[in-house]
């Protein structure tokens, strides 16, 4: 079989697939069963023809495939691929470059430069920062916060990479209470431990209050580490980050570090319209975000960037005598990264930028905040529907009360799962600040107001139906 028969029947599947996203069921249709005995099986003895291989890997897996790339899914904060980047996806998996240095591929290294200035111009982040092009924002995490350990234990005298967390002068590590669970995960793998940190009073839209922020700093001394959110992934919303780049600057004698987790908010930054959410941001040390979620690049993508290039390199990079690094002005990706080997992720966000231009990017953004909204209008017209948060992005937490009296979480909970079953479309539950909530993320490039109206109507239909 030549590479052309397979790719082009591969192709063909591939389309299949893609037509059929705007109407297929968004939720599974198999059972882990079902897939088990589909897919499972010995390790074969011999091996198969590739077309054979490929045909019954379309064919068993597609029940088990969920429409997160559709039209209708709402669930997490996920995304679709748009055209270009997702035939950039292709190519480079056909091109399979090692993306470590620059002497493995010098275009993903040219790419990945160019990329990155696109990224710091449209995100409203100093041109002089570096970036790496991570698995995902837990990466990212990950990556700045290794940056900012090696910063801030420089200050005093401390070189972490070499002698690592015994004896170092501590951390203090400061976040807001609702920051998002991969923070703490970083935090913990890179021995600053995820119940050691101090945790800031957040308001009922889950905003850090600066206030609560200033005292807990105030009379403290040593290395800081300020983690600040832009984008809750329940409510979308914004820590006040020009408040908190002031508050973090005034521990100037200590050097603070202040990191933003922007996953999906930062591309806030991106719309005219929006761009006050993340006003200050560019202030801040260290910033981690998705081009898998919004900017609706294939997984996996995820983008750190780092105002002090330094401390970023310090903390990622390799040295061994057999690499070859370039001795001149070129870009070697594994410097910025965990990873050494690796996919050319640059390709995907060259093609999504170039494809879509700084208008259809703010576009993008803008209407799937406005495709929010129109949920949020569309659900609370029904008397016992309660919007939980204000819907300042693409976020949309909806709780449900049970007419006369009863259980709101338990009625709540019950509309989630029915909404799953009905298939329309698809989304999750949360716990907001006590209260059991259906979490609606509007992330996908493809989602229309018709998708919505659907949507809506079905959630609409299941809340009937539990009452
Ligand atoms: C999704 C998300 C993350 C984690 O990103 P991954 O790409 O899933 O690794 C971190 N922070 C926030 C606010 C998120 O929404």
């Amino acid at each position: 079989m030549s590479h052309d028969d397979l790719l082009k029947r591969t192709t063909d599947l591939a389309l299949e697939f893609l037509d059929g996203l705007p109407e297929r069921r968004v939720r599974q249709t198999a059972s882990v069963a079902e897939l088990r005995a589909a897919l499972g099986g010995p390790l074969p003895e011999q091996g198969t023809d590739a077309r054979e291989v490929i045909e019954h890997l379309a064919r068993a897996a597609d029940p088990g495939l969920v429409g997160t790339a559709g039209p209708r899914y709402f669930g997490f904060v996920i995304g679709g691929h748009v055209p270009a980047s997702l035939a950039a996806d292709w190519l480079t998996s056909a091109w399979d470059q090692n993306a470590g240095l620059y002497v493995t591929s010098p275009a993903n290294s040219v790419v990945e430069e160019v990329a990155a200035g696109w990224l710091l111009e449209i995100l409203g982040l100093p041109a002089s920062a570096s970036l790496g092009f991570t698995t995902g924002c837990s990466m990212a995490n990950f990556t700045a916060l290794a940056a900012a350990r090696h910063a801030v234990l420089a200050r005093q005298g401390w070189d972490v990479e070499k002698a690592g967390l015994f004896g170092a002068p501590p951390i203090e590590v400061v976040i807001g209470n609702e920051a998002h669970a991969t923070i703490l995960t970083a935090l913990q793998m890179l021995g600053l431990g995820r119940e050691r940190v101090k945790r800031v009073a957040v308001d009922g839209q889950g905003r850090m209050v600066p206030e609560a922020l200033r005292e807990m700093l105030a009379g403290g001394s040593g290395p800081l580490i300020v983690c600040a959110q832009a984008g809750n992934v329940d409510t979308g919303a914004f820590d006040p980050l020009e408040e908190i780049v002031a508050i973090v600057r005034e521990t100037r004698e200590r050097g603070g570090w202040l990191h933003v987790d922007g996953a999906f908010g930062l591309w806030a930054a991106a719309v005219p319209s929006l761009a006050h959410l993340v006003r200050g941001a560019a202030g801040a040390d260290s910033w981690a975000t998705d081009a898998h979620k919004w900017l609706n690049v294939p997984y996996d993508s995820g983008i750190v960037a780092v105002a002090h290039p330094e401390p970023h390199r310090a903390a990622m990079t390799i040295s061994a005598a057999y690499l070859v690094q370039t001795e001149g002005h070129e870009r070697d990706p594994f410097d910025w990264v965990p990873e050494f080997s690796r996919r050319a992720r640059g390709f995907t966000v060259w093609a999504a930028l170039k494809s879509l231009g700084r208008a259809g990017v703010a576009g993008m953004v803008e209407r799937c905040c406005a495709l929010a909204r129109r949920f949020a209008e569309r659900l609370r017209e029904e008397p016992g529907v309660e919007i939980l948060n204000e819907v300042v992005l693409n976020q949309v937490l909806v709780r449900f009360q049970p007419p006369r009296s009863g259980d709101a979480d338990a009625l709540t909970r019950d509309v989630i799962a029915r909404v799953q079953a009905d298939g329309t479309c698809w989304l999750g539950g949360t716990t907001w600040q006590g209260k059991a909530a259906m979490r609606i993320s509007v992330s996908g490039w493809a989602t229309t107001e018709a998708d919505v109206d659907a949507s809506a109507a079905a959630i609409l239909r299941s809340f009937r139906a539990a009452c």
